[in-house]
């Protein structure tokens, strides 16, 4: 009850705003998201491709490659890509405004959603451990957060997985991928991660479940899932919010 009026004062102080919408939320609207605007989302369902994540049509049912990730012919050097929905509409406006806008809540929105899927394709009792995407020392800096991180640290509690984060470390600070082809993506990224120095027995033999906020061409995932491999790792799954296609711009 204290806790109740507490929050109620609260709201009145400070009133809090849907992240996506920015439509003030009432005293019982708890999450960080309007539910009408929640409601939006896309999430996937039992159609889509395990390759790469991305939702398929109604219909079309589990396949292992799609459209969408069919030229990747390297593939991700993941065993699995588990994806929140596609990025567009309301799941993209998420994913900007954890990753830009400051609004850290929604990880634990995208969190939530990542776990149900892990359960219900059978994943969560697959993997041994939760690692987030690192980003570059001077990005973690400049945002303040790595987003990857507030995602996987609610995503390990739910699945009972200890989290391993800073066991991946990004060496240098590489361009922005959105800005650059698929080559140039992948050359940009390659190489560019490593397993901290005594962490490697933390993934030795273990299946592990990388994860990240948004998946395109998949450079930056196949990197750092290679890494982990050759630290020792057994496979990597991927758990991703989102799965852009390159003209979507991610
Ligand atoms: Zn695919």
């Amino acid at each position: 009850m204290i806790r109740y009026l507490a929050g109620g004062l609260l709201d009145l102080l400070l009133p809090r705003h849907c992240a996506v919408s920015g439509r003030p939320l009432m005293g019982d609207e708890t999450g960080p998201v309007a539910p009408e605007v929640l409601r939006e989302v896309e999430v996937a369902g039992a159609d889509y491709c395990t390759r790469c994540g991305a939702p398929q049509g109604a219909g079309v049912g589990v396949i292992r490659e799609c459209a969408s990730c069919r030229e990747y012919r390297d593939g991700f050097g993941t065993r699995e890509v588990v994806a929140v929905g596609k990025y567009e509409g309301v799941l993209k406006e998420i994913c900007l405004a954890l990753k830009f806008g400051g609004e850290r809540k929604l990880a634990d929105v995208l969190a939530a959603w990542l776990a149900q899927l892990a359960f219900d394709r059978g994943i969560a009792e697959k993997v041994e451990a939760v690692v987030p995407m690192p980003l570059h020392i001077i990005r973690r800096f400049q945002r303040g957060y790595n987003q990857a991180e507030l995602i996987a640290r609610p995503l390990a509690r739910t699945l009972e997985k200890p989290l391993l984060n800073d066991l991946l470390r990004r060496s240098e600070k590489t361009e922005r991928q959105a800005t650059l082809s698929p080559a140039q993506r992948k050359a940009n990224v390659e190489g560019v991660f490593e397993v901290r120095d005594g962490r490697t027995s933390d993934i030795d033999g273990k299946v592990v479940l990388l994860i990240d906020d948004v998946m395109t061409t998949g450079a930056t995932m196949g990197a750092a899932a290679r890494c982990l491999k050759k630290a020792g790792a057994r496979a990597v799954y991927a758990g991703i919010a989102a799965r852009a296609s390159l003209d979507a711009g991610a």
